[in-house]
């Protein structure tokens, strides 16, 4: 029946805490595990947001993602400090990635970089990038169709897409739609915060409406990106 799957990942970007916190208690209501993708110094005193989307929303730090961790959720890099990378030269792009995989080696519990997915922040990659990155991790996420084919041996490359500034709850429900009316394959959508926080967010009851509404498809399967790429068909 694995064949017959259609597998959704809301892949939620930048560690903001009140977000985050509500996000994984939605998940767990409906028996789900979230996917969290978190900026290395995002915690940090001196960390300077990188844009409007982000202002001085609170993130939580690496005490909350190892609790989130422990509860079921997936906690993966999405960069040191949010810098688009294809607007860096190679070996600075380089060093923020290696930069921010040591954080987490030392910050969060059992990670492994070569089982790690990396999130380009503003899913901007180079060619040259995405080839070297593979050398560290085990798959990368960057910026185009948010229909990928079902997790294969070998899958290294993720794509995703995403809406904003504003609330991006019809811009995703028309992908998903389009999703499910297709063949089996992976969606993998880039969400946000909650409310108000952050670039293209969605509602809370929003979040927990789809959740319930999903769950009850019998060929659907909600898993965070990580989870999902260990089922191989
Ligand atoms: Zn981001």
């Amino acid at each position: 029946m694995k064949d017959h799957m259609h597998i959704i990942t809301l892949s939620f970007d930048d560690g903001f805490l009140n977000s985050n916190l509500k996000i994984a208690e939605i998940y767990e209501k409906n028996n789900l595990s979230a996917c969290f993708n978190i900026i290395a110094t995002g915690h940090l005193n001196n960390f300077k947001s990188p844009d409007k989307g982000q202002g001085k929303i609170k993130k939580g730090d690496f005490k909350i993602w190892n609790e989130l961790q422990k509860r079921g959720h997936e906690i993966m890099p999405h960069g040191y400090n949010h810098t688009n990378k294809s607007d860096v030269p190679f070996e600075e792009a380089q060093s923020l990635i290696l930069n921010c995989l040591d954080i987490f080696n030392s910050e969060l519990d059992n990670f492994d970089p070569l089982e790690s997915i990396f999130n380009f922040p503003y899913n901007s990659s180079t060619p040259e990038l995405e080839e070297w990155l593979l050398t560290v991790v085990k798959a990368f996420r960057t910026s185009g169709d948010a229909i990928n084919p079902l997790p294969y041996k070998g899958m290294k490359k993720l794509t995703t897409t995403g809406f904003g500034p504003g609330n991006c709850e019809s811009h995703l429900n028309d992908h998903k739609e389009k999703f499910l009316n297709g063949p089996p394959g992976w969606f993998i959508y880039n969400t946000h915060g909650l409310e108000d926080e952050g670039w293209g967010p969605i509602g809370t009851d929003y979040l927990d409406e789809l959740l319930k509404r999903l769950t009850v498809i019998e060929t659907v399967k909600i898993l965070p990106a990580g989870q999902a790429l260990k089922i191989i068909l």
